[in-house]
């Protein structure tokens, strides 16, 4: 406990086209931990994501986004990127053409980092392998053709590539079969151990979190955040969903302050 915080925002609002979407959150993330936001479909869980990685269809009308100490309220999402924070897409991309391969090679030295061509070769091919990707699909083109398990592991590659120092992971609401669940499970558990990572992780599917040993959750209805507690909270929204949390929505008021992050510092 009493670590530091990596990412936290205060009293952020946000709206699309004049559309007021995310209201007054508070949120604090400190270093090394696993929050899991929950919420019905419509809450604005991914919003946050985007928001919080700087997303530019959605604009910051009030609030901050502080992280690893640094104000990230205006910086472009590619310098946030630079900073450690990463987003996983709830729809990954497909970019025909494209080759894998290319594309992770892309995004590493978009980090700035310098990787010979073989320690990168060796680096996707041992990640691939840990994964249970057939290597062939380093040299297919990028999403194309993928199935939804498929395209999890190519997400989760690139996180081990990445190495972010935050990882926000929104999950898809179509649900994941059972091969692609236990590939998230598995890419969240070897980022947590490899790179002791920090994790966000979207989520209405709670069957995700049986491997994960989660610290926090958040509760999101209607754009605002409706209850925060311990991962035993998990468990009560599986058996009672959303609906004592959907009464409260609308007259939660936030207070910004540290007994709003409760035991967090
Ligand atoms: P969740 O991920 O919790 O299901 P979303 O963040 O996707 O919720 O959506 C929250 C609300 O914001 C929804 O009403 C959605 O229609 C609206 N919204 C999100 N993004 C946009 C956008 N780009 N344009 C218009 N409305 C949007
Ligand atoms: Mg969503």
């Amino acid at each position: 406990m009493a670590s530091e915080s990596l990412l936290r925002c205060c009293g952020l609002s946000a709206a699309v086209e004049g559309k007021s979407i995310l209201h007054d959150i508070d949120l604090n993330i400190p270093q090394g931990e696993a929050h899991v936001l929950m919420g019905p479909n419509g809450a604005g869980k991914s919003t946050l994501g985007h928001v919080l990685m700087g997303d530019p269809t959605y604009e910051v009308t009030s609030g901050e986004i502080l992280f690893d100490g640094e104000d990230v309220t205006e910086l472009a999402p590619h310098k946030r990127s630079h900073l450690g924070m990463f987003l996983s897409f709830q729809a990954p991309v497909e970019i025909p053409g494209v080759p894998l391969r290319s594309f992770l090679r892309a995004i590493v030295e978009g980090q700035g980092r310098k990787m010979k061509n073989k320690e990168f070769r060796k680096k996707i091919e041992g990640l691939a392998k840990t994964l249970d990707m057939d290597p062939a699909y380093l040299d297919r083109e990028l999403g194309v053709g993928f199935s939804g398990g498929e395209k999890k592991k190519v997400e989760m590659l690139q996180l081990l590539l990445l190495e972010p120092k935050l990882a926000i992971l929104d999950e898809t609401d179509s649900g994941l079969d059972v091969d692609a669940l236990s590939v998230v499970s598995r890419g969240m558990e070897l980022y947590q151990k490899t790179c002791e990572g920090t994790l966000l992780v979207i989520t209405h599917n709670t069957r995700i979190l049986e491997r994960l040993d989660v610290d926090r959750v958040h509760v999101m209805v209607q754009g605002r955040m409706v209850a925060e507690g311990p991962a035993e909270l998990i468990a009560d929204i599986d058996a009672n969903g959303f609906e004592r949390f959907e009464a409260d929505a609308g007259t939660n008021d936030f207070e910004c302050s540290e007994a709003a992050f409760g035991e967090a510092k």
